[in-house]
């Protein structure tokens, strides 16, 4: 019998690799739903190719559009849900497993929402954890949903757990390929480009995942993330830049031995793991010439060139909305970067200085988590402005 499969966020990286993955199974997976922000010409040739049964957009300029219209009417039989409250609805439909492989703050809503109806979580949007951590870790135990971390760190971790028992660990190692400005002196990095910036050594990725990995704020976020996810003390998650991306994440066991997980780069393997676990599935992905590669290598990181991953560490200690505050600051000065309206090394400087400017809530709600966030939001923006 083959599996219902819901993707959000079916247009970017992740989805699409998600769909390349479930296209490789055969019959094994069904898409049940897809969901894209605004690429109405990919999801259509995604429609077309894995014949979804509902499928939503959650942009609000283009449901509005004429051209959306036009895009409902050459799909009559699938059913559509329009703008982010429609994501969120398409989310709660039940289906075996949820992918949530929406990019960045906007993932949280629907990932809560699939928790009570849907078997497992696919996990692909580490903002769901670093925001709402704690929330979602009480909500997966309460409803006996499967969380399964898509995030090729954590997945690996996940994996190794699996041989592992958790009372040996003596700490997890997140590996880092540094980013694609590693090489540069730190001096250089003021005047670094979008373009340079998006350059990535190992990894293809979405536009935003690549400029944190640049800074290593999206390090940070999968150390908090890490955090939640394995009920690890922060003192016991450690980071060690790898340039070649082939070791994925290591446990260290109290008696001295290293476990590591190790594959090519490519998203589809910790997808297929994510849909397939606990089975094991032979596959084209490509397979690892150790002898081919030749070198492993390890550092450690410079905190002075990736300031982000000890603002990660402080937000992850001091908890309640901080972390929250931490991510939308940094998501807004992302895009300011992108947009070209401030130099790359600026972008931690504006999530310090908000994180400075944030008065903590302990143990917050879902709806004080949010408010958090659209403050940090507007404190950028007002910081970002004021400069020009
Ligand atoms: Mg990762």
């Amino acid at each position: 019998m083959s599996s219902n499969v819901t993707i959000l966020g079916s247009t970017g990286s992740v989805g699409v690799s998600t769909l390349r993955v479930i296209k490789s199974l055969g019959k094994e997976f069904q898409v049940y739903g897809l969901s894209c922000h605004r690429n109405l010409d990919l999801i259509k040739d995604q429609i077309r190719e894995f014949d979804p049964i509902a499928v939503a957009v959650s942009s609000d300029e283009i449901i509005k559009s004429e051209e959306y219209i036009k895009f409902k009417e050459e799909f009559p039989e699938v059913e559509f849900f329009d703008g982010e409250a429609g994501v969120t609805e398409l989310a709660s439909r039940r289906v075996d497993i949820l992918v949530s492989a929406i990019v960045g703050a906007a993932g949280l809503k629907p990932t809560i929402s699939a928790i009570p109806s849907v078997k497992r979580v696919a996990l692909a949007n580490k903002e769901t954890l670093v925001m709402a951590g704690d929330i979602i870790s009480q909500k997966v135990k309460e409803y006996g949903t499967e969380l399964i971390p898509v995030d090729s760190e954590h997945n690996a971790i996940f994996f190794l757990l699996e041989k592992v028992k958790i009372q040996d660990i003596k700490r997890i190692i997140l590996t880092a390929s540094g980013g694609s400005l590693r090489d540069r002196s730190i001096a250089e990095l003021k005047t670094v480009t979008p373009e340079e910036a998006l350059a990535h050594p190992t990894w293809n990725m979405g536009d935003k995942i690549t400029i944190d990995s640049a800074t290593m704020m999206n390090k940070g976020l999968e150390v908090i993330e890490a955090h939640h996810l394995f009920d690890i003390d922060y003192d016991f998650i450690d980071v060690v830049i790898h340039p070649e991306s082939i070791i994925h994440s290591m446990i260290e066991t109290i008696d001295g031995a290293v476990y590591a997980y190790m594959s090519v780069a490519d998203m589809a393997f910790p997808i297929l793991n994510a849909l397939t676990f606990p089975d094991k599935r032979d596959n084209d992905f490509g397979g690892l010439d150790l002898v081919k590669i030749g070198n492993l290598n390890f550092q450690s990181y410079d905190n002075n060139r990736y300031p982000a991953l000890g603002l990660c560490y402080q937000a992850g200690k001091t908890g309640g909305t901080m972390p929250s505050v931490l991510n939308a600051a940094n998501e807004v000065a992302v895009m300011a970067f992108l947009n070209e309206e401030i130099p790359f090394t600026d972008i931690v400087k504006i999530v310090e200085k908000i994180m400075g400017l944030h008065n903590t809530i302990y143990e917050p709600d879902i709806n004080e988590i949010f408010e958090a966030d659209v403050w940090a939001r507007a404190e950028a923006n007002r910081i970002i402005r004021g400069r020009v």
